[in-house]
This record gives C-alpha cells, sequence and structure tokens, in this order.
C-alpha cells in the first residue's frame, strides 16, 4: 500500500492543489491528512471541500490540527499568536455552519498496525504539543507501539529513527529496518517554516519499507496576493517567500 502524507494546508489552495497533483502521479492508494486544514491562508472553504472531495474519492483518513479545533471551538486560541488569532477569527466568518461542523466531528489519531498518526503528539493529541527534537520524541515514542508514526504541527520536515535511542535519520527518505520505529514529520503544504518555502508531503510505502520526504513548487505569489486582498495580516503572505 501506498500512503500519501500532508498537513498544515492552512487555506494555501494553491499549494494543496500542487501536492494533490503531485500525490496523483504516486499511485497511491490511500491518503493521510494530520490535520490543519484551515487558518492562516485565504481560500478556507475550498480548500476543506477539496479535501471532502479527496475523501470521496479515495480512502483518506483525516485528522484534526490545532487549528481547525480552534475555528471550530473546541481549543481555545487564547495561547495562539496574534496574527493565528486574527486568521482564526477571519476564518470562522467564511466558512459556513455545516463545514463547522465537519471540523468538529475530526478525530485526533488514527492508524493501523505498523502506523500511528496524530497532529501533534501521541503523548497528549489534545494538547497539541510540539515535537521539536529528540527529547520529544521520546515522550512520543513512549506511546508508540507501531513501525512509524506520522505528526504534522511544526511545520518542519524530518525523520527520526529509533532503535535503542531516538537519532535524526534520513533528510529526505529512509528505508524502515525491522526493529526499529521511527516517527515522520511530513512538514507543512500551505506554510513551510523549515527554510524550504515549497510545499512539503511524504510518501509512505509500507510493501517497499520506505518513507520519502517530498517538495513542490506551487504559485506562492498567487497565495500571497489572496491573503493581503482577504485583509489577512500582511505578516502571513510575506513568510511564505522564505518558508521560515
Ligand atoms: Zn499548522
Amino acid at each position: 500500500m501506498r500512503y500519501g502524507v500532508f498537513s498544515d494546508v492552512h487555506a494555501n489552495l494553491e499549494a494543496m492543489t500542487a501536492v494533490l497533483d503531485a500525490l496523483r502521479r504516486e499511485d497511491i492508494d490511500e491518503y493521510i491528512f494530520l490535520g490543519d486544514i484551515v487558518g492562516y491562508g485565504a481560500d478556507p472553504a475550498a480548500c476543506l471541500h477539496r479535501l471532502r472531495d479527496l475523501m470521496s474519492e479515495k480512502k483518506c483518513y483525516c485528522l484534526a490540527g490545532n487549528h481547525d479545533s480552534a475555528v471550530c471551538g473546541l481549543t481555545d486560541p487564547a495561547g495562539f499568536n496574534a496574527f493565528a488569532r486574527e486568521a482564526v477569527r477571519w476564518t470562522r466568518k467564511q466558512l459556513p455552519a455545516r463545514d463547522i461542523e465537519w471540523l468538529k466531528a475530526r478525530p485526533l489519531t488514527a492508524g493501523r498496525a505498523d502506523w500511528a498518526a496524530v497532529h501533534g503528539s501521541l503523548w497528549e493529541p489534545q494538547r497539541w504539543h510540539y515535537i521539536t527534537g529528540l527529547t520529544d520524541a521520546r515522550s512520543h515514542l513512549e506511546r508508540q507501539q507501531a513501525r512509524v508514526s506520522f505528526v504534522g504541527h511544526s511545520h518542519h520536515a524530518w525523520i527520526i529513527s529509533c532503535r535503542e535511542k531516538a537519532q535524526w535519520a534520513g533528510k529526505t527518505e529512509e528505508s524502515l529496518e525491522p526493529g526499529a520505529r521511527y516517527v515522520v514529520n511530513d512538514g507543512s503544504v500551505g506554510q513551510p517554516r523549515d527554510g524550504d518555502p515549497r510545499a512539503s508531503y511524504a510518501v509512505y510505502d509500507d510493501g517497499a519499507r520506505r518513507v520519502e520526504l517530498k517538495r513542490v513548487d506551487y504559485d506562492i505569489e498567487l497565495a500571497q496576493r489572496k491573503i493581503r486582498e482577504a485583509g489577512l495580516p500582511s505578516f502571513l503572505a510575506g513568510r511564505l517567500t522564505s518558508g521560515i
């Protein structure tokens, strides 16, 4: 089975379109979406509908992220920064009640025997912790039974392997060795923060025991123009150029 793994679209329709087009060429059997379809960008409704269309085409595990949870009222955005809070307020006004209800119904985790998926961390999915390094990864791995887990949330793409102890693994791809476990952050489709502004996603092949982190170019300028025209904070547009 080949899985297309993506997350943190953040209402960036141009980036989402580029990633879904790229995944369509990857012979994907099932999709895993790790949350944050909305927040920051100018196209929350269009992105949400693209995700629902994808779910009607193929099996797509579709999780909640912290921005999704804040927009539908399940998470208090008080802990968000000012730009994110403003984006939450703006996004709420763009979505009809049925889309808000759909966001409310998203689960926090998903998985099968060989993989687990969560937006933030497996140790407290509802608290939206970030895995920023090996110490956080160890807490996460204590809860991880499966060979590989997929996380998003930090918008940094990386792979951590764990045999006796957790360590950084291949930067863009990794063969999954028997007896080892892995944590894979798929980066962000719509607002990368790891210095590469291209949209990020991952492909997991359970038969070939291989995971790959991939990037694709998209029309950044168009996404930026829409953010500014929508009256969202221009900082949210500007940061897409640098991917930081
Ligand atoms: Zn995010």
